[in-house]
């Protein structure tokens, strides 16, 4: 297998020759190009370039410097690619690199990145993973197992200058509109912390002032966090700029839908096996805007789930027009307030939520005016019954809780 890129989790990734990118832009140079038909292995530091660290505190996640993510590698050409053809992308193998044997999830604090439930829990909290062959545990979450369905958060291809600039126009008109909220409405660019490739530093200070942070999905893919989008998928990306431009990082063991707590799956630096093939004039072909993906036959099954329906009436009452967002939120809490029942903290089940294979769904969104959304949560994942009974819960005593910062 080529290697197509390497990293050095012994280094800060700022330090090492082989710069991943921070950014995206049109004119980050290719790192190597390949044929249509060609692998190559990809290999990528955590989303936080190494920030978090294998212990019992939060600080870290308190701590994190959002500005310096997410780091990528690539980005990679494909010969013969232009704009308007569809790049296909085979997601063959995702995997841990050996150095790097455990994982993290963070619930991010209110004023450093928030989350879906930043108002119940607006503080920094972190569990770490264990892995185990294709199983994960952890020390701060007893009680659960569960398969990895393991992806890339973040993949896609470089966008035009067109799309770059009108993305950046539509979203700092949205940060106008409360440009102090916190957390922020959007992350516009952010020039000091850019890393930009291979670009030589001139070019890069230009380039920097314009590039999108890579925190959004947007047009090209990017920061999808798809749990589907995973190991044995297959990807179709629209291209933007000669060559492709592919690009990935943020890998994930572990997902359950909406990732809620920010940095809610189970993070970690690792390799990925790519291959790719070329559509010409895919975009036309196809009428394709946003990327679409085939799914894997290789996800972890679970035949049970216990499902919690949340609809859009707020926490205070107030009724929305079909507003899944709303309604989403509701049935998290809903499935979170039942995991307390069991002797987990709210954080804990917070992070299960936001890391086992979950799934999410907009169930009803015509009944006026509610919205139903629906998070189901696989009942196999545990080790003792969670189905309601005449009985009542049992509460376990797990005897450890999420980290804190101090
Ligand atoms: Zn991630």
């Amino acid at each position: 297998m080529t290697l197509g890129f390497a990293v050095d989790l012994k280094k800060a990734p700022e330090s090492v020759e082989l710069k991943t990118h921070n950014r995206w832009h049109p004119n980050i140079p290719l790192v190597k190009s390949f044929k249509p038909g060609d692998s190559f292995r990809v290999e990528c530091y955590d989303w936080t370039g190494g920030q978090i660290g294998n212990n019992d505190k939060a600080n870290d996640v308190r701590d994190v410097n959002l500005t310096r993510v997410h780091y990528l590698s690539g980005p990679f050409g494909v010969d013969g690619a232009e704009p308007g053809d569809l790049l296909v992308v085979d997601i063959n193998d995702v995997g841990a690199l050996p150095e790097s044997p455990w994982r993290f999830t963070g619930i991010f604090a209110k004023e450093n990145g928030g989350g879906f439930l930043v108002d119940q829990y607006p503080d920094a909290k972190k569990a770490i993973w264990d892995l185990n062959g294709v199983f994960c545990t952890s020390r701060h979450v007893p009680g659960v197992r569960w398969p990895g369905i393991i992806h890339p958060g973040l993949i896609g291809c470089l966008p035009s200058q067109e799309l770059l600039d009108k993305a950046n126009k539509r979203e700092a008109a949205l940060i106008a509109t409360n440009p102090n909220r916190v957390p922020p409405l959007a992350a516009p660019p952010f020039a000091d912390t850019a890393l930009m490739g291979q670009m030589d530093a001139k070019a890069a200070a230009a380039a920097a002032k314009e590039a999108w942070r890579t925190v959004p999905p947007r047009e090209h893919g990017g920061n999808c966090d798809i749990k589907n989008l995973c190991r044995g998928s297959r990807v179709y990306f629209p291209v933007y700029v000669k060559g492709a431009g592919l690009s990935m990082g943020d890998i994930h063991w572990s997902q359950g839908d909406g990732e809620i707590t920010f940095c809610g799956a189970v993070e970690m630096a690792g390799f990925l096996d790519i291959g790719v093939d070329l559509i010409k004039d895919g975009i036309n072909k196809y009428g394709i805007k946003n990327p679409i993906f085939q799914s894997s036959k290789i996800e972890p099954k679970f035949s049970e789930y216990l499902i919690f329906e949340g609809i859009s009436v707020d926490e205070q009452g107030k009724q929305y027009y079909l507003d899944a967002t709303v309604a989403y939120r509701q049935a998290c809490l809903n499935a979170i307030e039942y995991l307390k029942k069991f002797g987990y903290s709210g954080e804990q089940a917070y992070v299960i939520l936001g890391t086992a294979p979950v799934e999410g769904r907009i169930s009803g969104i015509v009944d006026i005016p509610n919205a139903c959304a629906t998070v189901a949560i696989p009942t196999e994942i545990f080790d003792f019954d969670i189905k309601p009974n005449a009985a009542g819960p049992t509460k376990k005593s797990f005897g450890a809780d999420v980290a804190t910062a101090s």
